[in-house]
């Protein structure tokens, strides 16, 4: 087992992994920008060190700060979390480079699967279900109208290198598709250095289904099951739960397994996500392979009992996974939301500031993770999730209700967040029934009438 660990990240995550390297008998180091001076998770680490001003540009993703505060605290890993440097190869480079294990999949691996069109190429030789479409990286427009014809219109352009929404180009005619060629090909070469882009079918309306994966170095690679993430805003995640609801378990089954066999292939150690689309007869597409570990890993981690922080620790250690297949098992349903200081009632707007009161709810079948407290002075320079609730129940119904509960008994004060519109979406008849699409949020929020209350 490592020594120290260096964590490269801040806020709910920092302490998530503090707790699980405190678990597993490891110290913890803990970098921080000038912003987060007064982070409360710092004071849970063993020894913090300061490596810049404020903007994520000068601190969390500085690199070569972050290693040489690895190097001058002897740490012996670095635990990424999710966001800033988690998905960037060339840090997991450098870390290896200078014989520090980096606490997640070889460089190698996370190119392999970050790559768009190398990941689907790798996702069609594992059965994993991937979107009709272009094979390989579009060469002529000619090429990119012939394989629309093929699988019909409309198609999406996307780049290869693409992240974060960027990069992709929605085309309903031939017209449309060869400038969405020409403008995700250059809005990617100027973001990520690389133009290549693909063309695959789009789905008008569908559900985000995700798998949880995990592998190790000795070859071995499970599924935790699935979890649901439809209910989005602009694309970022709101709610999410698991098991995804109204799966059929044989198709849940065998989406699950071929994830799992993807990221076997792919000689993967550490916390994976597949992500996927799922039509409303239950076909489901691969979007892309998050390489980290994700925001909403609590909820599986409620409903099959793995920790899956400590599980990437103990498997960048060497270890191999602590469960087998045969172990994974479902019990109840879980939900999670993010809390975020947020005014939902003017545009989402960001609130930073000073959080005079904050009470969590607990209880059985609660957790709370968040780095807040009362007294705390959100930072203005970072992601505003504060903070997620998560509630574990019997069935959904009783996850539901039991959210519900908690957000009533959740004070936060004077900053507004997003748990009252959480209380309100958990209540609307597409939430309830499970008859909802990525947009289903957006649409509640411009008519909510349209969407009454069960
Ligand atoms: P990024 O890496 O930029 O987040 P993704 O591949 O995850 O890109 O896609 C982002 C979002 O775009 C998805 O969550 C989905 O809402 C939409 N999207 C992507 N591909 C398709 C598709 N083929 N059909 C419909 N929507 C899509």
């Amino acid at each position: 087992m490592f020594n120290r660990i260096l964590i490269a990240n801040r806020g709910e995550i920092a302490l998530r992994i503090i707790r699980a390297a405190r678990e597993l008998g490891c110290r913890t180091v803990c970098v921080f920008s000038e912003a987060d001076r007064d982070g409360p998770w710092l004071e849970q680490a063993d020894q913090t060190i300061c490596i810049g001003p404020g903007p994520s540009t000068e601190s969390y993703l500085r690199i070569d700060r972050i290693i040489s505060a690895a190097e001058t605290s002897h740490a012996d890993a670095i635990h990424p979390g999710y966001g800033f440097l988690a998905e960037n190869a060339e840090f997991a480079g450098v870390c290896r480079d200078c014989n520090i294990e980096f606490i997640g999949p070889s460089p190698e691996a996370m190119a392999l699967l970050g790559d768009k069109i190398s990941c689907k190429r790798m996702a069609r030789e594992a059965g994993t279900p991937i979107f009709p479409g272009s094979e390989d990286a579009i060469e002529d427009p000619d090429e990119a109208i012939e394989v629309a014809r093929g699988i019909g219109f409309p198609v999406i352009v996307k780049a290869s290198a693409g992240g974060g929404g960027r990069g992709m180009r929605i085309a309903r005619t031939d017209e449309e598709l060869v400038e969405g060629i020409r403008a995700a090909s250059q809005e990617a070469a100027a973001a990520f250095g690389n133009g290549a882009v693909y063309v695959e079918k789009f789905l008008e309306q569908a559900r985000h289904v995700e798998v949880q994966c995990l592998g190790d170095t000795h070859g071995n690679a499970v599924h935790l099951y699935n979890r649901d993430c439809t209910s989005q805003r602009r694309h970022q995640k709101l709610i999410e739960e698991g098991p995804a609801p109204g799966v059929d378990p044989k198709i849940r089954d065998e989406v699950c397994e071929s994830a799992a066999a993807l990221i076997r292939n792919a000689g993967y150690a550490g916390a994976a996500t597949v992500e996927f689309l799922m039509d409303r007869d239950q076909q489901f597409y691969m979007l892309e392979v998050n390489t980290r570990v994700q925001v909403e890993h609590p909820v599986t981690e409620a409903i099959t009992g793995v920790d899956i922080v400590k599980e990437t620790i103990c498997v960048a250690a060497g270890a191999p996974l602590s469960i087998s297949q045969e172990d994974v098992e479902i019990r109840g349903h879980a939900i999670e939301c993010r809390v975020n200081a947020e005014d939902p009632d003017r545009g989402f707007m960001p609130q930073p500031g000073l959080v005079e009161s904050f009470q969590a709810p607990g209880g059985f079948g609660v957790r709370v993770d968040t780095h807040v407290r009362p007294g705390y002075r959100i930072p203005p320079n970072y992601d505003s999730m504060i903070g997620k609730l998560i509630v574990h129940g019997r069935d959904r119904a009783d996850a539901i209700a039991r959210m519900r509960s908690a957000i009533d008994e959740f004070r936060v004060g004077p900053i507004r967040t997003t748990l009252p519109l959480h209380h309100r979406l958990l209540g609307a008849r597409p939430f309830v029934d499970h008859d909802f699409d990525i947009h289903w949020v957006e649409r509640f929020l411009e008519s909510p009438q349209a969407a009454p209350a069960s």
